[in-house]
């Protein structure tokens, strides 16, 4: 029986992780965490019987340490809690699952204890993937995408060589405001971003999807996943979400991977893996589809695209300071403290006034993302 600890199990990804454990019924949840909604981890609890749980609020963790006391359970709480969690000694996968660059040292720690990683997080491999990928074949370690877009490359990557590989066509759905100009987005409210077109997901990737800056951190993904330089991955929008990314080989040929928009065939699909499990849902249906349509990215209008190209081309801290002036900006859109395009404008500005350190250990990529956040605090 698999074995599995999942890191943000009360997010979007998590709790369809979750969903996808109780269909399947032979893996073994040996470890959940979660940032501060007890609630849904104490159902989560009593159902899966992990045996450590960790909360990141200290508090919190009291307050669930007393309600499951009739259960074998072990709470744990913080960052110590959290790698606790992710070494879990039965387990032999973990779920990265949990939203931000918070990720980066409970991925590490796992993958320092032998653990596979089923890799939802990719802001950690955005900011650390000079460290992941090395350790990952040092280690013996699977690093398996949960992405769509990843799962989808990585599933046409089956049975081929990597050094095969022409380019990849990340397909993007170009988000709920595809077609606008700065100008039209500049009396966004929360709401509107909100509303994706295609795929129901945790607050801040949705965010991200609307300025196209997920797709940048997944141009930086598919970078550290395949090997490949950011300038062979091109990205193609695609607003049906039905194609979930193809690759180009050097013959010419293209293969891609289609399917409905929904997670949990990726997650299932890295959970099995090379295994294929029936997966209950939608499928395509290519009569009432009609077509598939494709665009360029609008790099003008959505710069978090062009800025993220840059980050990856230099490397170094560059994306660490992307991606953090990324997440402190959107957690302050979301408290409605800025504008949505400021979003964007304050990641350029953080990058500007960086001066890149290359190959940085993971004390100077947290040192970069402190910079970064200490850059934005002091513009609003
Ligand atoms: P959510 O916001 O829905 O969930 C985040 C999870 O992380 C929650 O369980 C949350 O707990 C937990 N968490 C937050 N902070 C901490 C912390 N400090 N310590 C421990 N746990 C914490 O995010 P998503 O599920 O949407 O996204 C998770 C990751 O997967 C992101 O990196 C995202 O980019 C990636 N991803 C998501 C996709 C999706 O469809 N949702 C698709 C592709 C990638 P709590 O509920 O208590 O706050
Ligand atoms: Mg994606």
């Amino acid at each position: 029986m698999k074995k599995i600890a999942i890191l943000g199990s009360t997010g979007s990804i998590g709790t369809q992780t979750l969903e996808v454990v109780e269909a399947q019924k032979d893996i073994e949840v040996t470890a959940l965490a979660a940032g501060s909604n007890i609630a849904l981890l104490e159902v989560q609890i009593r159902k899966f019987r992990p045996k450590t749980a960790c909360v990141w609020d200290e508090q919190k963790a009291k307050e669930l340490k007393s309600s499951v006391r009739d259960l074998p359970v072990r709470i744990l709480s913080g960052m110590e809690g959290l790698m606790e969690a992710a070494i879990e000694p039965s387990s032999d996968m973990v779920v990265t699952a949990v939203v931000g660059m918070i990720g980066i040292r409970p991925t590490i720690a796992a993958m320092e204890a032998g653990k596979d990683i089923a890799l939802a997080n990719k802001e950690t491999l955005v900011t650390a993937g000079h460290i992941i990928m090395p350790l990952a074949k040092e280690r013996g370690v699977k690093i398996l995408p949960v992405d769509s877009e990843h799962s989808a490359i990585f599933q046409c990557l089956n049975g081929e060589h990597k050094n095969t590989i022409h380019k990849i066509l990340l397909t993007a759905s170009g988000g709920p405001f595809r077609g606008r100009t700065r100008k039209e987005m500049e009396s966004v409210q929360v709401e509107d971003a909100l509303n994706h077109p295609n795929w129901s997901m945790g607050r801040k990737i949705t965010i991200d999807s609307s300025t196209m800056v997920n797709k940048g951190l997944e141009v930086m993904e598919a970078k550290w996943l395949f090997g490949v330089e950011m300038d062979q991955v091109q990205v193609v929008i695609q607003p049906k979400s039905i194609i979930h990314s193809m690759v180009e080989f050097e013959d010419g040929a293209v293969m891609a991977q289609l399917g409905t928009p929904d997670m949990k065939l990726p997650i299932q699909y890295a959970l099995y893996y090379p295994e294929r499990r029936p997966l209950s849902g939608d499928r395509l249906d290519f009569w009432i589809m009609g077509q598939i349509a494709f665009e360029k990215p609008d790099m003008v209008n959505f710069p978090g695209l062009g800025l993220a190209y840059e980050a990856g081309r230099t490397g170094g801290t560059l994306p660490t300071v992307f991606n953090a002036a990324n997440e402190r900006a959107v957690s302050k859109f979301l408290n409605r403290e800025i504008p949505y395009l400021a979003i964007t404008d304050m990641i350029e500005g953080a990058m500007n006034g960086h001066t890149v350190k290359d190959s940085p250990t993971v004390e100077e990529i947290l040192e970069a993302e402190a910079a970064a956040y200490e850059y934005i605090e002091s513009r609003w």
